[in-house]
């Protein structure tokens, strides 16, 4: 059996933690071995402890803006004590400790430089974002190694380049070069006769050895990549949730753990505002049909969800419903000087010039305006953008935005070809009396999303759960 395993940041948030996760794997390694009475061959995956990513990309940002080199200082500082202690915590073997320490301080050493460096330059730019970023996994995977080695296991870690992940320098959002599978496949495979890889989640390398991101969350695409490239069996995404849930149980009561989700679903799902998957992560398993499980470290032996192939044959056709809750929409009307197409185009382009994701689109038959919804935080540089548009000449009226929204999404496979579906879902709106300010349904009929008012959007998500009886199997 040869399985990926990738653990996200909380199920490595300390020592006590990565002790845990260390032992998880070798209970998975013996008892995979006495069973089946081969090889288990596991490749591992880790997230930078948690949170540690965030201050590395929150301290970037303030000292270009503050230029206060005390604030470095005292943030390495911590960084330092906190990857030592949690080092000193799981790992139980002195040499061990003290080898991992000094790897640790060399990276420390190198955080430092570059933060300074932002500093004095009072400036960050994506590339150096992606460097700084880094050293979140870069920290995290020498403790995991060492922790695995304490307790009679071979490890060694590896950063995402070492592991062949060679990417185009798209900072913040690399993609894979064309052999980048081959890359991983001749780096890992000849590791796995002794070895358990232990690999850097989320960062990738140009060809000319630049660090590289392949996004926030990016952990999950790193062992789905990997799992791809050398044939893996399975991959398990180790979490600190129960696996995919039918909504968040934070705003929806009865939200069930989904035992089992198609690609497509889990793909909708994650485009769609569920955090529970890095979205771009499905998309290297599904040609080589290679199922994932999303487990929870707390309850190793749960099953967790199956994410496969399969569209599942169930009567249910709306399996869960998401949403994004800081969402703007921006309505742009024509002056009719310019076909629709022209326009939509335009708009387009300038959006993707400018970085915008389009979460949905909507355009009525009148051919007048086209509605687009894109994150929040995205919205001061759509405006800018679409400003800009008529410089070129007389091409936009009037456009104007609203982030009092939220886009949620229904998600199911078996809402392909079933009639009545959009039906049921816009009369349990109604009757909740929350009216639709904009709908969207893609023509793969997986998903329909629409955006109501923020403060209605709860109550919407609880209509739209009971309606569909998500909460039961
Ligand atoms: N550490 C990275 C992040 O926080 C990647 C990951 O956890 O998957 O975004
Ligand atoms: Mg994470």
């Amino acid at each position: 059996m040869r399985v990926v395993m990738k653990f996200g940041g909380r199920a490595v948030a300390d020592g006590a933690k990565i002790k845990t996760v260390a032992q998880l794997i070798k209970q998975f390694k013996e008892e995979g071995e006495r069973t089946s009475k081969s090889r288990a061959e596991i490749v591992i995956v880790t997230s930078a402890l948690s949170g540690v990513t965030d201050s590395l990309l929150e301290t970037a940002n303030r000292v270009a803006q503050e230029g206060d080199m005390y604030h470095v200082k005292d943030f390495v500082k911590q960084l330092q004590e906190k990857h030592e202690r949690a080092a000193a915590d799981a790992i139980s073997n002195g040499a061990e400790v003290e080898t991992v320490r000094v790897e640790l301080t060399e990276r420390i050493t190198e955080v430092e430089k570059a933060l300074s460096g932002i500093c004095l330059l009072g400036e960050v730019t994506p590339r150096s974002l992606d460097y700084i970023s880094s050293f979140g996994e870069r920290l995290s995977a020498p403790i995991l190694a060492g922790t695995l080695r304490s307790i009679g296991m071979e490890a060694a870690h590896l950063t995402g380049g070492e592991a062949g992940i060679i990417t185009n320098d798209d900072f913040g959002n690399a993609q894979l070069t064309w052999d980048a599978e081959r890359l991983i496949r001749e780096r890992i495979m000849p590791l796995l006769e002794t070895t358990i890889p232990v690999v850097t989640g989320f960062i990738g390398e140009t060809r000319k050895g630049i660090i590289t991101t392949l996004g926030r969350g990016g952990s999950d695409y790193s062992a789905t990549i990997i799992g791809a490239a050398i044939d893996a069996d399975e991959i398990w995404l180790w979490k600190e949730t129960e696996g995919v849930m039918s909504a968040d149980p934070k705003i929806v009561k009865n939200a069930r753990m989904l035992p089992y989700i198609s690609y497509i679903e889990a793909m909708e799902l994650s485009y769609f505002g569920a955090t529970v998957l890095h979205p771009r992560a499905i998309l290297p398993v599904m040609r080589k049909k290679i199922p994932i499980r999303v487990k929870n470290v707390y309850h190793p032996g749960d099953p967790g969800t199956l994410i496969g192939e399969e569209p599942e044959k169930t009567k249910k056709a709306a399996k869960a419903i998401t949403l994004i809750e800081n969402a703007s929409i921006v309505n742009v009307s024509g002056t009719g000087a310019r076909s629709i197409a022209d326009v939509a185009a335009r708009i387009f382009s300038v959006l993707a010039a400018k970085n915008v994701d389009v979460i949905m689109i909507s355009q009525g038959s009148s051919e007048l305006t086209i509605s687009l919804v894109i994150k929040g935080t995205q919205l001061e540089r759509a405006i800018e953008a679409i400003q800009n548009i008529n410089s070129g000449g007389a091409v936009i009226r009037d456009f104007a935005s609203n982030s009092d929204v939220c886009a949620m999404g229904v998600v199911g496979a078996g809402m392909a070809g079933t009639p009545g579906v959009a039906g049921k879902v816009f009369s349990a709106l109604g009757k909740a009396g929350i009216s639709v300010i904009m709908i969207s349904q893609g023509s793969s009929e997986f998903n329909i999303s629409f955006v109501v008012k923020k403060k209605e959007a709860y109550r919407a998500a609880q209509a739209i759960h009971d309606v569909f009886e998500m909460g039961s199997g």
